[in-house]
């Protein structure tokens, strides 16, 4: 069996061009400009690769970045400062804070500040229990969103299948199983310590792999026909590796997001959906 490749990119363009419409239409409506504030502490290469990235997804939709950049040793008090004008200000409709944050500041209770109804990575706990207790409005977080549309645009049947995540995430691992239970899966979830992780995965006909060890998952560890979802992203001599090993999970599964190619071009993209909800909010109740 050779599975057949999820596209996340040709997904992403698509859905690219629905959002960019609705933005059009809701700024010439209301006359607000739709704006995603991205707070970053201190110089992090990674932090500001992302800040790239979602600077392209924002100009992709036609919807503004408005980065806030505080230096390296800026105390809890004042990125907490921060964080509160931003949730005041009635020109910001998103926020998101990049990590990784600087050691000293404990992310934590950032979160537990910033304003649920612009908490578009889905972070805050009211957004993660509302998703827990299926209660509207909430935001889901984008990474585990884009991989249940790439699925369901692939008409996977969901209800009554064994699902395996491995990996316990808040924003990936952990927002993946519950999408999955809701629609009717039976879920089970793996982490670091589980036993025999190889033989759990196999009993999955939805495996969901969100670790971040490059090529750990491989054919043998798939049960046939099987649907693969692969999270994974990282760097190896320049090249992107995914948590499988492609060649020998396409040869066994039935589906596979491919890596790269896979999630990864849908999690920006589904970033700037739930931006355009926590805006037309906003514009709705002006
Ligand atoms: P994370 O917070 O580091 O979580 C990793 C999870 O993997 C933890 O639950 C950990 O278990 C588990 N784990 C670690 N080693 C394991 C092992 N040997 N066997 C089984 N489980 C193991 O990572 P994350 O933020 O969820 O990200 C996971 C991967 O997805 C990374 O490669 C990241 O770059 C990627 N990612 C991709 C996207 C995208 O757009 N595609 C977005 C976000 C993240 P414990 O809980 O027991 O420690």
């Amino acid at each position: 069996m050779t599975a057949q490749l999820l596209n996340g990119r040709q997904q992403a363009k698509q859905l690219q061009t629905e959002l960019s419409e609705s933005f059009a239409e809701l700024a010439a409506a209301s006359g607000v400009q739709p704006t995603l504030a991205a707070l970053q502490v201190g110089a992090d290469s990674g932090a500001a690769g992302y800040l790239r990235a979602i600077r392209r997804s924002c100009q992709g939709v036609g919807a503004t970045l408005r980065p806030v950049e505080l230096p390296e040793e800026s105390s809890q008090e004042d990125v907490q400062a921060a964080l509160a004008e931003l949730n005041e200000d009635e020109g910001v409709h998103g926020i998101m804070m990049l990590e990784p944050l600087p050691d000293h500041i404990d992310s934590t209770q950032l979160i537990d500040l910033l304003s649920p109804g612009k908490d578009v990575d889905g972070v805050h706990p009211l957004n993660a229990g509302r998703l827990a207790a299926q209660r509207e409005p909430h935001f889901v977080p984008a990474t585990p969103a884009g991989a249940i549309m790439l699925l369901e645009e692939a008409e996977v049947d969901f209800k009554g299948k064994r699902a395996v995540v491995i990996g316990r995430s808040d924003i990936v691992g952990k927002p993946m199983a519950l999408l999955l239970l809701h629609r009717h899966c039976t879920v089970t979830i793996a982490h670091s310590r589980t036993e025999d992780l190889p033989g759990v995965a196999r009993q999955a006909d939805i495996l969901c792999v969100a670790v971040g060890r490059p090529e750990m998952v491989t054919g043998e560890w798939i049960k046939p026909g099987a649907v693969v979802v692969d999270f994974g992203t990282t760097y190896i001599g320049g090249s992107l590796k995914g948590d499988c090993e492609q060649a020998s999970v396409e040869a066994v599964a039935g589906m596979l997001t491919p890596v790269p190619g896979g999630t990864g071009p849908m999690t920006n993209v589904m970033l700037m959906g739930n931006l355009l909800s926590a805006y037309r909010r906003f514009v709705s109740a002006a």
